[in-house]
Parts: C-alpha cells; sequence; structure tokens
C-alpha cells in the first residue's frame, strides 16, 4: 500500500472533517477553531472534509452550513470540496474506491472478518450489562476463528470487523492529554471496519482519509479518545506512520453533560444566528477548561 501521496507538499496538514447530519454545536465548532488555530501556528496547510458517508442522514444543507459557520468562525481552509486541491475529492462519498482498496488490503493481511450478527446477536451473548453511552465489547463467542483462506474481493452485503489483539496496550502521546494508554479487548473489542449497507465505518473511512490526505495531526474531541486506539491499530496494520493527535476537552451544557448529536439535531439553523460574535465565544475558549456553560440545552 502506498504511503500518503507523494505529490503533497511537506509541512503541518490539519484538518476540520464535519459530518453534515445537522447543524454544527458549540462543540464541534470549538474543536474545529482549535484546530484552525493549531495550524496557522504550525505555518500549515488546512483541510476540511465533508465527512457525508451516512447517507439516509447527511445532507447538502447541513454541509453548506457548516462551511458557513466556519468561514463566519474566521476559519479558514486551503483544500476542501468547494476549492479542491491535490488530495482530493473532499467528499467522503465521492471516495467510495479509495475506502474498497483499503478493505482489500486489510482484507488480504487477514486483519478483518465478516460478521453476520445483529446488534441484537451481541446483547445477546453479553453476559455483563455495559455503560449506556459505551459501546460495548463485541463478545469473543461471536469472532470467528483465525481466517484460513482469502477468496473474497468485495465486501458485499455483510458488516466486517477487525480483529484487535487481546491484551495489547495501544499508548500514544496526546498533544494535551499526555499518555494515553488502552488495551485491546478490555478497553474496546472487534470493531467495524465495513458496514452491510456498502458503506466503511467511521473509523475506517476517517484512518483512510487522513493518512491519504496526509495530515499531519488530528484534532478531535476527547470523547474520541478510543477510536483513536482503535484507529492505530488500522496504521499499525497497514504499515502507515501515524499523525499526531491533540484532543480538545468537551464543552458541556449546563448540566454538565456534553453537548451531544442529540443537542445537535435539536439545532434548528446555524450557529452563526445564536446574536453570539465570535470574538466573545474566542474570548470564553481560551482557557481551553472545556467547561464552558455556554448553550443551554
Ligand atoms: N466527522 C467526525 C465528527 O464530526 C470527525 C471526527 C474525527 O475528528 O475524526 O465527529
Amino acid at each position: 500500500m502506498s504511503v500518503t501521496n507523494a505529490s503533497l507538499p511537506p509541512g503541518y496538514r490539519g484538518r476540520l472533517a464535519p459530518t453534515p447530519s445537522g447543524y454544527l454545536h458549540l462543540g464541534h465548532v470549538r474543536t474545529f477553531w482549535v484546530a484552525a488555530q493549531r495550524c496557522r501556528e504550525n505555518d500549515g496547510v488546512l483541510i476540511l472534509r465533508n465527512e457525508d458517508l451516512d447517507r439516509e442522514r447527511c445532507k447538502e444543507q447541513f454541509a453548506e452550513a457548516a462551511m458557513e459557520d466556519l468561514r463566519w468562525l474566521g476559519c479558514h481552509w486551503q483544500e476542501g470540496p468547494d476549492i479542491d486541491g491535490p488530495a482530493g475529492p473532499y467528499n467522503q462519498s465521492e471516495r467510495m474506491d479509495f475506502y474498497l482498496s483499503i478493505w482489500r488490503a486489510l482484507h488480504e493481511r487477514g486483519a478483518i472478518y465478516p460478521s453476520p450478527h445483529s446488534r441484537r446477536d451481541v446483547r445477546r451473548a453479553l453476559s455483563a450489562p455495559h455503560e449506556e453511552d459505551k459501546e460495548p465489547l463485541f463478545p469473543l463467542e461471536l469472532r470467528p476463528p483465525e481466517r484460513t483462506g482469502c477468496d473474497e474481493t468485495e465486501p458485499g452485503s455483510m458488516n466486517w470487523r477487525f480483529r484487535v489483539p487481546d491484551g495489547k496496550t495501544i499508548s500514544f502521546t496526546d498533544g494535551r492529554a499526555g499518555l494515553v494508554e488502552l488495551e485491546a479487548g478490555k478497553d474496546f473489542g472487534d470493531f467495524l471496519v465495513w458496514r452491510k449497507d456498502g458503506y466503511p465505518s467511521y473509523e475506517m473511512a476517517v484512518t483512510a482519509d487522513d493518512h491519504g490526505m496526509g495530515i499531519t495531526e488530528v484534532v478531535r474531541g476527547e470523547d474520541l479518545l478510543t477510536s483513536t486506539a482503535r484507529q492505530l491499530l488500522i496504521y499499525q496494520q497497514l504499515g502507515w506512520i501515524p499523525p499526531a493527535f491533540y484532543h480538545c476537552p468537551l464543552v458541556r451544557d449546563s448540566r454538565g453533560a456534553p453537548l451531544s448529536k442529540r443537542y445537535q439535531s435539536s439545532r434548528t439553523g446555524p450557529l452563526r444566528e445564536i446574536g453570539c460574535p465570535p470574538e466573545q465565544l474566542f474570548a470564553k475558549w481560551e482557557g481551553d477548561s472545556g467547561l464552558e456553560l455556554i448553550e443551554q440545552d
């Protein structure tokens, strides 16, 4: 598998990766603002990637609104779906051939397996209860034995999961949080790389794109720390050098809960209409505490 597109210029490359399934909330834009700041401080190139793989929930109208909100916030990107660039296309929905090539590479290495089990099968196989918001560990008894043959050339209408190396510690030094250590098989289990609806999972698409677009630092919310550990396994499996990571604290609502997708979907207009100028938001965010009670639920 080729390493990052050789024609991309060297130097810091950062990214903003909105999912256009609703209007952005303050949690998203704070992370994007930090990402844009870090890119600017490093004289980098900023990439806007439209993560529109969920064909049911993603809408053109939300993608447009996200770009408008980000411009309003003063984030300027040098590559993106509106201006193109050397690492395009920048809409994930246009990158399916690329994702298929990554699926094949993982499949050839025996790193993934087809998984016909429904969510109900998974719940039934779990003996211990799991935390509401936490994805349950995929039960080992539903994992097939190590692969012997390798005939498939297409994922077909099947879920595919990554076989995690049980007991292995995945560690990385986060730009803000410092050393992070998570154990495969304990903190997270076999995770989806391909969905039976014919699209790659978030974990796979984002890893493939961060690598393929030559991203050197990923800035994201700290709710994705476990995802980062999963993604590092994909990097390792494919022999790719991972980017640096910087996980931002989450913006919380007046009850201390992180602003969520639920909140996002209840928003009925773009963020630039909240009546608060960007400078006021920046002033609140400078402290980097993440506990700014600025948006009421
Ligand atoms: N599209 C993802 C989101 O909006 C990006 C997460 C990431 O930074 O990888 O949550």
